[in-house]
């Protein structure tokens, strides 16, 4: 197979991105821990990795079961996290991350374990991040799985960026951080810019490929038998509106996409994301098994700890809203105004407009509904 991540391609694609590389330091990203504390102890959880490029690396979590966790500190190959399910008959890969090589750099590291046909890639769901290497899957015979609206929501999203003006896509943007009425506005403001650059780079250095599996949500769970291995794939409200899970029950473990972002503060930004029912998901996470183990879309492996700290969040980020309010404090205001506390204050956080921001905009919108 050819190994993209050492071509003229990957340097192409970090040479265009590097302002997206710039967000990544201005998140405050501090580079992963190979393991956290509570799951170094699991036995599930192998101490060493299968492979490490700094930018991903890939660990067993199960029989059959390996996780792919990005330290997008160190390279936006993956960007997201991922994973693989390989039974005796067949693999499940999950994932298109950032870009053909990251893809390539997951099927490189399933090779290194199994020769079983893959079935297919599962695109938890349509962000740029999750989907814009699937073109890898495409040239490769990969049949590409995912919610039956991910193909749509990937044209309407990205195809727009393609080839436009920057100044059209961005124009908007780089007005708000001029005219920012405050120095922490100017703040929120440059930060959104700066994931939009990112995003609007990727997308143009990206051949989209679109999901040719599309399953539909009402017909779930899907199971699927790998030999040997059974994979369930599940569909949840809360990040995108297209979100979908792989739960292995016989090993307790679930990867979760973007329904779980550990350590970090969750992305919100989604037209169809929705406060009120990613918290009952995170509700139905929290009744799994207490020796559940987590897959996360971005950020470390956990456990049910894992859950009640993004719960901690979204509690946190809604109780300060309620105060505001409760006091009156106008939406565009209140938007702004959450404070990080003590206890978050490693999580990175991308761009405010893309998280704290709108979780407020959306709880607002809830309570006027109420
Ligand atoms: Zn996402």
């Amino acid at each position: 197979m050819i190994d993209l991540s050492k071509g003229f391609s990957r340097r192409k694609f970090i040479a265009n991105t590097s302002c997206f590389g710039a967000f990544y330091a201005a998140a405050r990203l501090i580079p992963l821990p190979a393991l956290a504390a509570e799951t170094a102890s699991d036995s599930r959880v192998a101490q060493t990795p299968l492979v490490d490029k700094g930018f991903a690396s890939v660990r067993k979590i199960g029989n059959g079961l390996y996780a792919t966790i990005s330290d997008p500190s160190k390279g936006i190959t993956t960007i997201c996290n991922g994973g693989f399910l390989v039974g005796k008959d067949a693999a499940l890969v999950i994932e298109g991350f950032g870009s053909p090589a990251g893809a390539a750099f997951q099927l490189d590291a399933l090779r290194m374990v199994s020769q079983v046909p893959v079935k297919g890639a599962l695109d938890t769901h349509y962000h740029f991040d999750h989907s814009m290497g699937n073109a890898f899957y495409g040239a490769n015979g990969v049949p590409i799985w995912a919610h039956a609206t991910t193909a749509k929501r990937i044209v309407e999203s990205y195809v727009p960026m393609q080839g436009a003006d920057k100044e059209a896509v961005l124009g908007s943007l780089e007005k708000r951080v001029k005219d920012a009425k405050s120095d922490l506005e100017r703040a929120h403001a440059q930060s959104d810019l700066n994931a939009v650059t990112g995003v609007f780079q990727i997308a143009n250095a990206s051949v989209l490929a679109l999901p040719n599996h599309p399953i539909d949500a009402a017909k779930l769970p899907m199971m699927m038998d790998l030999g040997g291995l059974t994979a369930v794939v599940e569909s949840y409200p809360g990040h995108s509106g297209t979100d979908m899970i792989v739960k292995v029950p016989e090993q307790n473990v679930v990867y979760t996409g973007d329904l779980l972002f550990s350590g970090w503060y969750p992305v919100c930004f989604d037209e169809k994301a929705t406060i009120s029912g990613w918290r009952d998901t995170l509700k139905k996470f929290a009744a799994l098994d207490k020796d559940t183990l987590f897959v996360p879309g971005h950020g470390q492996i956990c456990g049910q700890e894992g859950i009640a700290t993004i719960r901690e969040v979204f509690d946190d980020i809604a109780g300060q809203a309620e105060k505001m309010h409760k006091a009156g404090v106008p939406v565009e205001e209140a938007q702004h105004r959450y404070v990080v506390p003590e206890k978050f204050k490693n999580f990175p956080i991308y761009a405010w407009g893309f998280t704290i921001g709108p979780a407020i905009t959306k709880l607002y919108a809830e309570w006027k509904g109420r």
